[in-house]
């Protein structure tokens, strides 16, 4: 054994943002607990590195000072102020990002490596609360009768622990995931992306707005360039594993071919270096509602497929369940109850406060199948000052999305000139 301590009740696979974020929300709570990472971090993660607002008020409620500390390095974070979407007919339309209400205004989101941005949030962990053990590897769970026991392997050898609340934070390719629930891909829900690092890409953004460029034979899914600081960009491609499947694409191949080739992008890669392979990750989507607990068992982030299905945005899903998983932690330990019943209020709090953006997410995701559509909305978007309006509002408040969960509320504006 490893750990039987005090810090041992409560351990939380993976240190990535969800990981995290419940460790930094339950040392704000003073509750002991252990993170193991298989990674030694600083760790790098496939990421399109977008960290939207959503994120910035997450992270102000960890701690006022993290967002000055951002917003003071530009050597890692370039700020963002907001997306430019480009429809198939290549029409673009700007969307500024609009503040939080509760935001404290000082940058709407950033641009940031996930070496360095995962780095950051993992510096900030509070060891009097938890202990971090790094290249340990979970490889198995399994259900005990009021526990969970876990096993890893740290430097080739195995140790076994229990614990009353395991965690889940380990990602798309969720270990415990797989061990405790029945979780299988489905690939109407899962999508792949590839991302690789330029340097001299023309007309990036001056604002550090992303470009989400929807080009024909990736729909649903996009071609992206997000500006980084000192000039780089991420460049990326996220598609729906469906349509990879059904159309038989070779996704690498086909990022190849747009740079290469579309004339509309081609020029602005002609003096850019390529400075890092294109990898590829999955991205678990929140478009199928699964079930976040059980038996001693909280899953966050990517284990538990969250990310928004049209934005491709796992961030701050990931991080808004570690603060609930943190909350609902609190709770258990108050009544001494872990059962599947008890932490049932996760799933409640966590689905209770994002349904209407994953509905309206669900529907943007569905009709971006269809390219004349696509086309015509944003065209429509381009010269329609209050439908700008109302996307700038769904990107950044989340209180206000709620008056946008009718599809026909959008319909009618479509009909207006
Ligand atoms: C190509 C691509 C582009 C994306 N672009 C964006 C974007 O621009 N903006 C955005 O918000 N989201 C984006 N996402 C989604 C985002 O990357 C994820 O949703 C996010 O990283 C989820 O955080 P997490 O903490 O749940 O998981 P992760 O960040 O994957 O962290 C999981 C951690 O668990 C560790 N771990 C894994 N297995 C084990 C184990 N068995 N034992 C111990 N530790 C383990 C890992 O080493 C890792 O540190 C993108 C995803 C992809 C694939």
């Amino acid at each position: 054994m490893i750990f039987e301590d005090e810090f041992s009740e409560i351990i939380i696979v993976g240190a990535g943002p969800a990981g995290c974020a419940a460790s930094l929300f339950l040392s704000q709570k003073k509750i002991k607990h252990t993170i193991i990472e298989k990674e030694q971090f600083p760790r790098d993660k496939i990421c399109g590195d977008a960290i939207s607002g959503k994120v910035i008020n997450i992270l102000n409620k960890i701690d006022n000072n993290i967002v000055d500390e951002i917003i003071t390095n530009k050597k890692i974070f370039n700020p963002s102020n907001g997306i430019i979407f480009c429809s198939p007919d290549f029409t673009k339309v700007e969307i500024p990002f609009g503040f939080e209400k509760s935001n404290d205004k000082k940058t709407h989101g950033f641009v940031a490596k996930r070496l360095d941005f995962d780095n950051f949030l993992f510096e900030k962990i509070d060891k009097n609360f938890c202990r971090i053990i790094q290249n340990c590897s979970l490889v198995n769970a399994e259900h005990k009768k009021e526990s969970i026991a876990i096993t890893v392997n740290v430097n080739k050898q195995t140790y076994q622990s229990n614990c009353k609340i395991l965690v889940a934070a380990d990602g798309a390719h969720s270990v415990v995931s797989k061990k405790l629930t029945n979780f299988k891909i489905d690939y109407r829900h899962y999508s792949a992306g590839m991302r690789a690092y330029f340097n001299g890409v023309k007309n990036l953004s001056k604002n550090g707005f992303i470009e989400l460029i929807f080009l024909k034979e990736y729909l649903p899914g996009y071609f992206w360039i997000f500006p980084l600081p000192d000039g780089r960009a991420n460049v990326g491609v996220g598609m729906l594993s469906k349509s990879i499947k059904d159309k038989k694409i070779d996704l690498k191949k086909m990022f190849e071919d747009t740079i290469q080739n579309n004339i509309h992008i081609k020029k602005r890669f002609e003096n850019s270096v390529q400075e890092t392979p294109l990898l590829g990750w999955g991205l678990p989507m929140g478009s199928k509602k699964i079930k976040l607990s059980g038996n001693n068992l909280l899953l966050c982030g990517d284990a538990a497929s969250l990310i928004d299905p049209f934005t491709g945005e796992g961030i701050a899903p990931a991080m808004l369940s570690g603060k609930l998983a943190s909350d609902t932690i609190a709770d258990a330990i108050l009544a001494n109850n872990f059962t599947a019943d008890f932490l049932n209020r996760y799933d409640e709090a966590y689905y209770k406060a994002t349904r209407n953006e994953t509905k309206i997410s669900n529907i943007l995701q569905k009709l971006i199948k269809y390219e004349r559509l696509f086309n015509f909305v944003i065209k429509k978007i381009a010269k329609n000052k209050e439908l700008q309006n109302i996307i700038t509002a769904m990107f950044a408040d989340i209180k206000l999305r709620n008056s946008f969960t009718n599809p026909f509320f959008y319909i009618k504006l479509l009909f207006k000139n």
